[in-house]
């Protein structure tokens, strides 16, 4: 491991979180709340998969227990609007029905009931559930997990920072677990910077990080790191509708350009 990497990483984190600001309740709703919005999600947009969780709230099947009591044609009424929506409300079902029979009555239930090690595997055999899904729960719905979660977003913008040394081949989608495990490495082996900042005291301080770190990557990509023509030296793109931080962000008072663009490698004139 390159000796100044956990530093970079320390340094790109602060950027990101004085551009953005932290909120602490990033990721909205119940732990359950949480898991289906992370199935939900999937090949889908952020705003339509949590309408469809308010849709699952307003029909009160946000439970484990009502939705496995439910007919699958009401729960896929609640969610008609997402990507495979008759495949996702048989998945939702089956996965209600898995948990509850694993003893748990709620993914609050289940998160606190084992470690990460212990769980990771059985999540991953869970129907719709991959690495990206299932750590998107372990460390969002519970409050013991501190794992990485690697989506897109996060690839495209260390794609474009090459001046952090990352594992060959860890940008691709099969080095999923070799992105996870170099960013956990770089983060644990800086906690005492990462001590400075201010974390929510309820939460242990590697979930906090965790959480805020994938979340101003999404914040990132979303106003400034497009995949296509991305905002280096201009003020960043208008954010999700009633999303924590990303909607009243990248105002013009607030934003001039990419919290990255004097560290970043890629092209600055990409516009
Ligand atoms: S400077 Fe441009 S390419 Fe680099 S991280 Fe920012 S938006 Fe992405």
């Amino acid at each position: 491991m390159h000796p100044e990497s956990p530093r970079q990483l320390f340094d790109l984190y602060c950027s990101l979180r004085e551009h953005f600001g932290f909120a602490p309740q990033w990721w909205p709703g119940t732990p359950d709340e949480i898991a289906l919005t992370a199935i939900l999600v999937q090949q889908c947009s952020w705003d339509v998969a949590w309408d469809a969780v308010l849709q699952l709230r307003e029909s009160r099947l946000t439970t484990l227990a009502a939705l496995a009591g439910a007919e699958e044609q009401h729960i896929h009424q609640a969610i008609r609007r997402v990507t495979f929506g008759p495949t996702k409300a048989k998945r939702l079902q089956q996965i209600a029905g898995l948990v509850l029979e694993r003893g748990k009555t709620s993914f609050a239930e289940l998160l606190n009931s084992a470690s990460t090690t212990e769980l990771r595997p059985w999540l991953l055999t869970l129907p719709g559930f991959g690495r990206e899904t299932t750590d998107a729960v372990l460390l969002y719905a519970g409050n013991q997990h501190p794992v990485f979660v690697v989506d897109a977003y996060a690839r495209r913008v260390f794609s474009r920072l090459d001046s952090l040394p990352l594992p060959d081949k860890a940008l691709k989608p099969a080095g999923y677990e070799m992105l996870r495990t170099f960013v956990e490495q770089q983060v644990r082996s800086a906690l005492p910077l990462y001590r400075q900042l201010e974390f929510p005291a309820d939460v242990p301080l590697e979930v906090a990080i965790f959480r805020d770190l994938h979340a101003q990557l999404v914040e990132l990509a979303r106003h400034h790191c497009h995949r296509n023509r991305p905002r280096c030296q201009r003020q960043g793109a208008v954010g999700w509708p009633g999303y924590a931080i990303c909607e009243n962000h990248c105002l013009p008072e607030i934003c001039g350009r990419c919290p990255l663009s004097e560290t970043c490698d890629f092209p600055q004139d990409a516009e």
